[in-house]
């Protein structure tokens, strides 16, 4: 239902808890984070308020990092339980990927993955993009571009954000028929459902457009079309008061 993404100065899981929270007026029924950090990739996912995952985070606290994606949920495949809220991981753990939206295909995604082998522990349409991720950038090594591979793959509606414990300054995403804003900051950019989540940040933002996936890194922003081809970044100044 919600979705930030991080990368910069600052304490990923701060901003990314932040922006949650921010997003919390849309309503959700589980909450998830995942940062990079010491060359690996640690994630908590608790269901119901962001309150039950900050408990789970002070039992168990996360490394601090630069990177980091957050999700809140809102269940349309699978009960709001805490296997199934985001993000999904892959298997060795090294992707995780957090998703609005359905995909319409999964079923058939699922049943080829596990004919090749994978194993997958929730009852999501989501889980089937963290395997695909990883064994697409097994080949291509480059999540920019295994996240457009998996994309042209995709049916139905969906903003996807993802990182990679092998590219620990990047976080990827992508939409279809589903918002995704980018925040452009001073050494550090943000993604989000919706510019609630960043306002207090940045106001230079920019619109993902159908079908387009987003490279971020702190000094900037790669747009390209699902089919790779680069697409215009134009920034605008939110104006609103984002204390209305
Ligand atoms: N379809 C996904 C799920 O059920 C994402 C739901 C959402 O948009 O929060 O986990």
């Amino acid at each position: 239902c919600g979705i930030v993404g991080y990368v910069g100065g600052q304490s990923a899981l701060d901003v990314v808890l932040a922006g949650l929270r921010r997003l919390e007026y849309r309503g959700y029924d589980s909450a998830g984070v995942a940062v990079l950090a010491d060359g690996g990739l640690a994630a908590a996912k608790k269901a119901g308020k962001l309150a039950n995952l900050e408990k789970e985070l002070s039992d168990r606290p996360l490394p601090s990092g630069p990177t980091g994606i957050g999700h809140t949920r809102w269940a349309t495949h699978g009960a709001p339980n805490d296997a199934n809220a985001h993000p999904h991981l892959d298997n060795p753990g090294r992707v995780a990927v957090v998703h609005n939206g359905i995909i319409e295909n999964f079923a058939e995604l699922r049943a080829e993955l596990t004919e090749r082998g994978h194993a997958l522990g929730s009852e999501t349409d989501t889980e089937v993009v963290a395997h695909l991720l990883s064994e697409s950038f097994s080949s291509c090594g480059d999540l920019a571009e295994s996240m457009r591979q998996v994309c042209l793959r995709l049916e139905g509606a969906f903003t996807l954000v993802a990182v990679h414990a092998d590219e620990p300054d990047v976080v990827v995403g992508a939409r279809r028929n589903s918002p995704l804003v980018v925040g452009l900051g001073d050494g550090e950019s943000f993604l989000a459902s919706d510019v609630a989540a960043f306002i207090e940040h940045t106001r230079e933002a920019v619109e993902l457009g159908q079908d387009q996936v987003v490279e971020l890194r702190r000094d900037g922003v790669t747009v390209t079309g699902f089919d790779g081809a680069p697409a215009d970044v134009r920034p605008y100044h939110v104006d609103w008061d984002a204390s209305a």
